[in-house]
């Protein structure tokens, strides 16, 4: 009978959350960046990359299509009723647009869940990818990265008023959920292999279940977390301290060095005239955590040399 109650009052909140108008005062705009603080992104109308095969593709098409995602607060978010998407990666994504020589709101979006980025960028479906792709040597024998242009950390997200769950070293027997594919996933399933693991494709099917009690804990990185719990503050809450590094980056075809290498040089240049702070507080920013300093760019010249 309470579990009922407990279910249905959760799955209200689901609801909410859904509709995105929690209007709770104080609390952050549920949908989209605060605009007027956005960087003006200028478009580099003498930009041209002709030794990227990506480049005089989108040039011939007149835009880039970029992978991303729909569903994390602050990020990557579509929403519903206008299908515009908003947040962090998002503006990264629209300033590469611009210094690569493209109006920023050219973009053409398309969601690609974490499980399904490598094969998208191999099989030509999208130019780019930005979306909390975390850089690492398995997927860098697939794809190619620009960046990193941030660093998150894997942590965890619980139920306010859970209190056993401070760490990964406490999920013996819990279930906790993570989306297929991703690097979370596989740090507890090789580090923590008696914690019941669950998949799905998205952290927000994760999260609904946790509200439902259906899991104990959603991990992934802290970005991603941190606006889960900044959106449900009286039901949720991030726990411990990071237990990884995730510096996320561009992903790009592998074989195409000229895009990753200009791409590298346009976050470096948006990074020193302040528009990466500006997208930062005007996106991530509104979940609570002060702008860090980006991390030092790698720019890998002689990597894709190397035979996967
Ligand atoms: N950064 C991690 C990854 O790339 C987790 C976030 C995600 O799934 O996008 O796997």
């Amino acid at each position: 009978m309470f579990r009922t109650a407990r279910v249905s009052a959760a799955l209200a909140l689901c609801t909410a959350l859904l509709a995105a108008a929690c209007g709770r005062d104080g609390s952050p705009p549920s949908k989209g960046p605060a605009a007027d603080r956005l960087p003006h992104d200028q478009v580099d109308r003498a930009f041209t990359l002709p030794a990227s095969g990506t480049w005089t593709r989108a040039k011939r098409r007149g835009y880039f299509v970029v992978g991303a995602k729909e569903d994390q607060p602050y990020l990557g978010e579509k929403d519903p009723a206008t299908g515009g998407y908003a947040g962090f990666d998002i503006e990264i994504a629209r300033m590469m647009s611009a210094s690569l020589g493209f109006p920023p709101q050219s973009v053409k979006f398309k969601t690609i869940a974490s499980a399904n980025r490598e094969t998208a960028l191999q099989n030509g479906q999208i130019d780019y990818y930005v979306g909390t792709y975390t850089i690492n040597a398995n997927r860098e024998k697939l794809v190619g990265f620009a960046g990193p242009y941030y660093l998150a950390g894997q942590s965890l997200l619980v139920r306010k008023d859970e209190d056993d769950i401070h760490g990964p070293q406490d999920l013996d027997g819990r279930r906790v959920c993570s989306a297929a594919g991703s690097t979370p996933y596989q740090r507890i399933q090789a580090d923590y292999p008696r914690a019941a693991l669950v998949a799905y494709d998205t952290y927000s099917i994760c999260v609904d279940n946790l509200l439902t009690y259906q899991v104990d804990a959603v991990t992934t990185d802290d970005a991603i977390l941190i606006g889960y719990a900044a959106k449900a503050p009286d039901e949720l809450k991030v726990v411990g301290r990071p237990f990884s590094k995730e510096p996320y980056g561009i992903g790009v075809p592998r074989g195409d060095s000229a895009l990753r290498l200009a791409l590298d040089g346009a976050l470096q240049a948006r990074e020193k005239d302040g528009d990466w702070k500006k997208a930062y507080e005007a996106t991530l920013g509104l979940s609570g955590v002060p702008a860090p300093d980006p991390p030092a760019i790698d720019r890998y010249p002689a990597r894709d040399a190397r035979t996967a």
